[in-house]
C-alpha cells in the first residue's frame, strides 16, 4: 500500500470511529415494550424447603460505613434456595451442571400456562396435557427451544412458609406441580430448554420419588422453582432471560429471571 492510500484510509478509519463513537445506542425500551422481574428477593423470610423456622440463608456483615468506610456482607445459602435454578447435574450425572448449561439455553421464548382456577381448587394440581393442549390452542405450537412455566398462584403464599409449603400433619407438603406425561411430551415432542414453577418443586407437594426430576435432568433440562410474578408475564411472546449465578460444579443456585416483552406483546 502506498503510503498516501494509507493515509487516506487512516483518516476513512478515524472517521468512522469517531461518527461510531457519537452515535447513542438505542434505550431498551425501543426494542422491548418492558421488563419484568420473575424473581424473589433472598431473604431470610423466604419460605425452606425443609420449613426450619431458623433459615439457611446467613448474612452478616464484614464492613460498614462506621467502622471501614465502606458496606459489604458475607452471605451464604443453600444452592436450592429462593427463586432458584436446577441444573441437569441435580438429579443425573455426566450432565450439565450450572455453569455448564448454554447461555443460549438461557435466552428463551417463554411459554405460561395459567391454571391458578385448578389449583385454587385442588392444591395438588399437575399440570396436563389438556392445559398444554389449551395454550397450544391459542398460542400454536411450542416453540423449540422454549421455557415452559406453570402459573399456579402460589406465589401470593410467599410471604407465609406455613402456607406456601402447605405441610399435612404427616408432614407431607401440598403445592401443585407439573404431571409427568405432560413434561415427556414437552421434552420429547416439544424439545424444551426448561421448565418453571411458582411453587418450591415442579414436582408436585406430596412427592416422595420426583418422577420429573429423575426425567428432565437425564435429558439436559433444567429448572426454576419458587419463580414470582407470574401473573405479570404474557402466556405468549415474551423472551424469558435466566441468569443463573455461574458457580463451578454447581447443581443449581439463585438466578435472576426477567421476561423482556416484545413489542406488541399484549400482557
Ligand atoms: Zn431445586
Amino acid at each position: 500500500m502506498k503510503f498516501k492510500t494509507f493515509t487516506i484510509a487512516c483518516a476513512c478509519a478515524l472517521t468512522l470511529f469517531l461518527f461510531a463513537q457519537r452515535r447513542t445506542p438505542p434505550a431498551p425500551q425501543q426494542l422491548f415494550a418492558g421488563v419484568v422481574d420473575l424473581t424473589h428477593s433472598i431473604s431470610e423470610k423466604a419460605p425452606n424447603w425443609e420449613g426450619t423456622a431458623e433459615s439457611p440463608y446467613k448474612v452478616k456483615p464484614l464492613a460498614s460505613f462506621e467502622k471501614d468506610g465502606y458496606f459489604t456482607r458475607y452471605i451464604s445459602l443453600p444452592e436450592h434456595f429462593a427463586t432458584h435454578i436446577d441444573a441437569p447435574a441435580h438429579f443425573a450425572q455426566g450432565v450439565w451442571t450450572v455453569d455448564q448449561i448454554p447461555p443460549q439455553r438461557l435466552v428463551a421464548p417463554l411459554v405460561v400456562i395459567d391454571v391458578r382456577g385448578k389449583a385454587a381448587n385442588n392444591p395438588d394440581y399437575q399440570v396436563s396435557l389438556d392445559d398444554l393442549a389449551v395454550w397450544e390452542h391459542d398460542n400454536g405450537q411450542v416453540p423449540p427451544g422454549a421455557v415452559v412455566m406453570a402459573r399456579t398462584g402460589w406465589s401470593a403464599r410467599w410471604n407465609s412458609m406455613k402456607e406456601y409449603r402447605n405441610a399435612d400433619d404427616k408432614g407431607a407438603m401440598h403445592f401443585p406441580g407439573f404431571a409427568l406425561d405432560t413434561v415427556k411430551f414437552l421434552v420429547q415432542a416439544r424439545k424444551i430448554a426448561g421448565l418453571g414453577i411458582d411453587t418450591l418443586s415442579v414436582d408436585y407437594g406430596p412427592s416422595k420419588d420426583y418422577p420429573i426430576h429423575h426425567f428432565t435432568a437425564k435429558n439436559n433440562v433444567y429448572h426454576l422453582e419458587n419463580v414470582a410474578n407470574l401473573d405479570q408475564a404474557p402466556e405468549a411472546g415474551g423472551i424469558v432471560v435466566v441468569a443463573p449465578a455461574k458457580l463451578e460444579g454447581g447443581s443449581g443456585g439463585p438466578v435472576r429471571i426477567f421476561v423482556l416483552l416484545k413489542l406488541g406483546t399484549v400482557n
